[in-house]
């Protein structure tokens, strides 16, 4: 992609209103623009962001068995008074009235539309088990919308829905959550642990918020640090293994790990005293198992092999996509800018060319460009008449984390620079050991 025809409008002065690094970096690397209080377009670079994470998300998804789909944005409100919570939900809920006076609802969730789906089309035990999901968007009208796109009013949510004859299988299919989102994390660059949560009126302790360490986060969290040291990797996982998942399920959640809403005091102190951590933490998911609680109202039910009518085992499962991003630059910047990982960097690499209009620094630009694109990278090609400084900065501020550099006096030692941004360090190099380099960096 040639700069000279992209949109980036990129900010130089730092926003006033944005509070934390991640917000004012979105809005100054023209990621995002705020339409109104908590509601934002996805300018170009953004929305490379959240495609790539939702491709992630549906990966991992699905080579945990879970099948996709796509339910709308607007609810009706009666689904929502058969389970109770049009009214108890609150002032979050954004109640909408159609031109024939028919209550209906922006969903911020959809445990009663997907249940409604199950009971239509299921009715017997051979059927199960079933996990649906989604990734669509969802609005809660929240008090204090802040923070960018971390706390939104409209937000892009995996919700994934589990529905199983038993508790034990239930108890599996939250299992098989927890690992894909482990790696789902970890894709994306990042450490998050798993906590168990309070899962309020319901009862039982089979829910975990998944949490990002950050200083800027909204919840406290408290933690044996022996839990920073477990990496979920490429290991091979049979999802259909009950006992082989509840087992690594058994090692992320061996080391305490709560939040403020469920610290154990007593617990804490048992762990030596050098391992206890205390820190803020960003919540980018949560899986809850909650039995029949929709089922039941609903009537949601299946037979059994011995001819009896039970109301299905469910949980819900959700990955907050779009507060990913901001979670994602939180952990990831320095004083420039963004540092995307490799997993999720809106491009593979940045080509900067110094002397725009030179002939060989042009040629050299675009066959690295064309290079690389033949590997399936994608490169943004800083082309525009521009200063050095300024392309540096543009670059340095969208965080793209490698960048090479085409300039008239090493070009004519045929050589090139690849720097990284992390740790800005750079190597000179042949056209092609540059191109090579890069192509090994994404295993291409
Ligand atoms: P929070 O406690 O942060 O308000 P929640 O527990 O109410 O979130 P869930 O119902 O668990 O949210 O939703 C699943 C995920 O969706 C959350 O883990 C979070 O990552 C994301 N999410 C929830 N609310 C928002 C929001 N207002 N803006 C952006 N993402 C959100
Ligand atoms: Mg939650």
């Amino acid at each position: 992609m040639r700069l000279s025809r992209y949109f980036l409008p990129v900010i130089k002065e730092t926003p006033s209103d944005a509070a934390i690094a991640s917000h004012r970096l979105m809005l100054r690397a023209g990621m995002i623009k705020q339409a109104a209080a908590g509601i934002y377009s996805w300018l170009p670079l953004g929305f490379r962001v959240l495609r790539t994470l939702e491709r992630i998300v549906h990966e991992e998804q699905q080579k945990a068995g879970h099948i996709p789909m796509l339910m709308p944005t607007l609810q009706p409100a009666d689904l929502w008074r058969e389970s109770g919570r049009f009214d108890a939900y609150g002032d979050e809920l954004l109640r909408i009235r159609d031109r024939h006076d028919r209550d209906m609802l922006y969903g911020p969730t959809n445990e009663e539309m997907i249940t409604d789906i199950f009971r239509a089309h299921v009715g017997s035990y051979r059927e199960l088990p079933l996990t649906l999901y989604h990734i669509q968007w969802k609005f809660r009208d929240e008090v204090r919308p802040r923070f960018g796109v971390m706390r939104g009013r409209e937000f892009y949510m995996k919700d994934g829905y589990t529905f199983d004859l038993t508790r034990d299988d239930a108890i599996h299919a939250y299992n098989r959550h927890m690992l894909s989102y482990l790696r789902t994390y970890e894709r994306m660059g990042l450490k998050a642990i798993p906590m168990r949560a309070d899962s309020g009126p319901i009862g039982g302790d089979d829910t975990h918020e998944f949490l990002v360490l950050a200083e800027t986060g909204e919840s406290e969290v408290f933690y044996d640090r022996a839990i920073l040291d477990l990496r979920f990797g490429d290991r091979p996982v049979d999802f259909d293994d009950r006992a082989g998942c509840q087992a690594i399920v058994d090692e992320w959640t061996a080391p305490y790990a709560r939040t403020d809403e469920t610290h154990d005091a007593d617990r804490f102190a048992q762990i030596p005293a050098d391992r206890q951590m205390t820190s803020r933490g960003i919540e980018v998911g949560q899986i809850f198992y909650f039995g029949t609680k929709y089922s039941e109202p609903m009537g949601a039910t299946v037979s059994t092999a011995e001819g009896a009518q039970v109301p299905v085992h469910m949980g819900s499962h959700g990955i907050g996509v779009s507060r990913l991003v901001g979670a994602i630059i939180e952990a990831s910047h320095d004083d420039k800018g963004i540092i995307w990982p490799e997993g999720v960097t809106p491009f593979h690499c940045g080509i900067v060319n110094l002397r725009q209009g030179d002939g060989d620094c042009d040629t050299a630009c675009a066959r690295i460009e064309g290079e690389l694109a033949a590997r399936g990278l994608e490169a943004l090609y800083d082309d525009r008449e521009e200063r050095a400084g300024a392309k540096f900065a543009t670059m340095d501020l969208i965080g793209l984390p490698w960048r090479i550099t085409v300039g008239p006096r090493g070009l004519k030692d045929g050589k090139v620079e690849l720097t990284a941004r992390r740790t800005g360090d750079t190597e000179e190099m042949s056209v092609a050991a540059a191109i090579d380099r890069v192509a090994q960096i994404y295993g291409v």
